[in-house]
């Protein structure tokens, strides 16, 4: 590689992680991290949840200063791309300063998808950054009325954490149950109740007409006619990729920036990983996702530094996702939307796992709930048996007597 070194656009999960991986695989060229927050490269995950247990939110580092000093990476801060030369092999930066690249990964990440009744309120905000997160946390009040627009993964973890600072919660969900794309209706249910159980009001079917401040707060209509009034309202309605670098240098975007099974775009200098690609995955026949998970943006952002370097490995791993809510915790491996599924019950204190089978009855996915760890060890064993394409006989992964490591030695 010549000596214009590898930059990194986006300083979040994937591209530190990215930036050390480089390093780790022996790399000792120029190394630049560029991201346009002002913090340090921190952890999203707890912003939903311990994050939210506080006034002033901490902030969880993905390394301290002093590591990206000792790897001699250049972390450029508050810093925005705003335009990738690809004949010249360069960027431009907001501020007009150009940085030449040898190499580029582009590991931009999300941003909320924003509401268009919410554009005018002051009292709506959407929670992706640190930033945010500080925003929503100084405004949970006990006794403050919180409206939470989206029973996804965010808004309901979001609900969880209002209900611990005292705040009179309302979830607002379109859909007649929770999270209907990412998990089985068995698993809405238990969050769902969880939530009634610790005093959530949840309304489905809900559709919005009109969100408008007022001197008590926000006025949100229904489509009902019905009116809710609160202190805040939190849009949690999904995230869409920051893609528009690479729209606007002109390379290919599907649901994310296209890449192939080694993360490279179809210009050989320009890598994407983590939230803001779409890329095959062999074990689904090639299929075409986007993942918006924190084991994924690690993993791709390691796998991308070493193809960077000529490594051409491909992503096999199979997706996996996890959320906390009250003492609860939901596991997904693989991707639960297809073929039939088969319940594992009686793992203690209501855990249960449900697998899901292909039509040729391969396991393709598990999505579990319970308290704590209670269904991180067989969603493991799962997802190994995913991962080597099993087709298990289905009387013995609905027997929880029977241990899943006896099916992968099978
Ligand atoms: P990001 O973390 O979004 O980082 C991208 C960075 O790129 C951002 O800092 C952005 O500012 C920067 N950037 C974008 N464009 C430019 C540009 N032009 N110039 C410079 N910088 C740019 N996943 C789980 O598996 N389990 C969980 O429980 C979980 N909880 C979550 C809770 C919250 C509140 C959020 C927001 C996410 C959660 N996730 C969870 C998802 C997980 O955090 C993400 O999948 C992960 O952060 C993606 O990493 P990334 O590096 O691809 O993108």
């Amino acid at each position: 590689m010549g000596d214009r070194g590898v930059v990194i656009v986006g300083a979040g999960e994937c591209g530190a992680r990215a930036a050390f991986a480089l390093r780790e695989e022996g790399y000792a060229g120029c190394i630049t991290l560029i991201g346009a927050e002002r913090h340090m490269p921190y952890e999203r995950p707890p912003l939903s949840k311990d994050g939210m247990s506080a006034d002033a939110p901490g902030i969880k580092t993905i390394a301290e200063a002093s590591r990206y000093e000792s790897a001699a990476i250049r972390l450029m801060l508050s810093a925005e791309v705003v335009s990738i030369e690809r004949a010249e092999k360069s960027l431009v930066l907001g501020d007009g300063t150009t940085i030449p690249y040898e190499m580029l990964l582009l590991a931009t990440g999300a941003r909320p998808r924003l509401l268009p009744l919410a554009e005018k309120s002051r009292h709506c905000l959407y929670l992706r950054t640190h930033d945010d997160a500080g925003l929503i946390a100084t405004r949970l009040k006990p006794g403050s009325r919180v409206i939470i627009v989206g029973g996804g993964f965010i808004g309901l973890e979001l609900a969880a954490a209002a209900r611990g600072r005292g705040c009179e919660v309302t979830v607002l969900e379109a859909m007649p149950r929770l999270l209907s794309r990412a998990v089985p209706e068995e698993i809405a249910t238990v969050l769902a109740e969880a939530h009634r159980g610790n005093g959530v009001d949840i309304l489905f079917g809900a559709s919005l007409t009109a969100i408008e401040d007022n001197d008590s707060g926000v006025e949100v209509r229904l489509g009902d006619g019905s009116t809710l009034q609160a202190d805040l309202c939190v849009i949690g309605i999904g995230a869409i990729p920051n893609t528009d670098l690479a729209d606007r240098a002109g390379l290919a975007v599907e649901n994310g920036i296209c890449v192939d099974e080694t993360l490279r775009t179809e210009d050989p200098a320009i890598f994407a990983a983590g939230d803001c690609c779409s890329f095959p995955l062999s074990i689904y026949a090639g299929r075409r996702v986007r993942l918006e998970a924190w084991r994924n943006a690690q993993e791709q952002g390691t796998l991308a530094a070493g193809n960077m370097l000529g490594r051409h490995a491909a992503h096999i791993s199979v997706p996996w996702f996890w959320s906390d809510q009250y003492d609860l915790t939901l596991q997904i491996a693989g991707l639960a939307d297809e073929g039939k599924t088969i319940i594992r019950r009686e793992m203690g204190d209501g855990a249960f796992i449900l697998f899901h089978l292909a039509d040729d009855g391969r396991l393709v996915a598990a999505s579990g709930i319970g308290q704590g760890n209670a269904v991180a060890r067989d969603i493991r064993l799962a997802e190994m048996l995913i991962a080597r394409r099993a087709v298990p006989v289905v009387d013995k992964l609905a027997d929880a007597g029977i241990k899943l490591k006896s099916l992968l030695a099978a």
